[in-house]
């Protein structure tokens, strides 16, 4: 079937006539949709204007958190690419493409990255599985980008050149984001590059930028768990003997714990960083370039 719509864009391609202006490109009538809004926009510059690509998720949404509405079904059932972050992130998405059914291509963003070992100050959870917060280094954003345009490619040969392009040029945006990140962060002095967050988001961005993760509220890949009681008490007195000045949490995200963590040692609280979807347009965040600066921005204010 896809072979057979793939012919037909062919097809209509050959009937453009040779005088047509060179930006119409037809569309191609690859539907393509990206479970997460960060991955949506990744992808959304891979394709240019070639694909339009939907995104899954709305705004705000919390991966970890989302369960497939029968809307969401039908979407994907409906998709001709499904672009994951994979790794684990979506631990829905098994079960739901047996309910879709369909035909689609599935492509894993986080195909054939490694996840981080744990290190001292970069600690990792003990679950199954890894780290699957590989955005957070824009390094391995580069890879997100090579696997996604490799997929849009194998669904639609014919924009190869396109999708190459776009690749190359997102990717030196890329490079540019990190020599940024690397600039900002030398503003922070080694010994206050001390993060503390809600669940274990930062790792990666942590190894790539010299930060130590001095506590993690919820000591999981996944949001969701509550730390015990006991748990707590032992983060109170990371946060006391690393002297971290900062928690930072996910917009959005209830504040309560770290209100509490906050009147017994005294840290700052940070409840506005975007690290699980970018924002609406007219938001601080709208794109994941924008959401990489914000949330530095955020971090090195607190820190330096
Ligand atoms: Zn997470």
């Amino acid at each position: 079937m896809k072979t057979k719509r793939l012919f037909l864009a062919a097809l209509l391609l050959l009937m453009v006539p040779a005088c047509a202006p060179a930006q119409t490109t037809p569309r191609t009538g690859i539907r393509v949709v990206a479970v997460e809004t960060f991955l949506a926009d990744i992808a959304q510059n891979v394709a240019g204007d070639r694909l339009e690509v939907d995104s899954l998720m709305p705004a705000g949404m919390d991966p970890h958190a989302f369960s497939p509405a029968p809307q969401d079904v039908i979407k994907i059932s409906q998709s001709d690419v499904l672009i994951i972050n994979g790794a684990g992130l979506e631990s829905w998405l098994e079960a739901t493409l047996q309910n879709a059914g369909g035909q689609h291509t599935v492509v894993e963003a986080a195909r054939a990255i490694e996840f981080r070992q744990p290190s001292e100050g970069n600690p990792a959870s003990d679950e199954p599985g890894g780290d699957p917060h590989f955005w957070f280094n824009p390094l391995l954003v580069m890879r997100y980008t090579e696997n996604i345009r490799d997929g849009l490619i194998a669904a639609d040969p014919a924009g190869r050149e396109v999708y190459s392009q776009n690749a190359e040029k997102y990717i030196g945006q890329l490079k540019e984001l990190d020599q940024w990140i690397e600039a900002e962060v030398a503003q922070i002095s080694p010994a206050r590059r001390l993060l503390v967050t809600d669940h274990e988001t930062f790792g990666y961005f942590a190894e790539r930028y010299g930060f130590t993760i001095s506590g993690v509220i919820v000591p999981s890949y996944n949001t969701g768990a509550a730390p015990s009681a006991q748990q707590l008490a032992g983060l109170v007195e990371q946060i006391r003997a690393s002297a971290s000045p900062a928690i930072f949490l996910e917009a959005g995200s209830s504040p309560q714990l770290a209100d509490q963590l906050s009147s017994q040692t005294g840290v700052v609280v940070i409840t506005d960083l975007y690290t699980h979807s970018i924002t609406a347009a007219d938001g601080p965040a709208p794109t994941y370039l924008a959401m990489m600066r914000y949330n530095v921005s955020r971090i090195v204010a607190a820190l330096k």
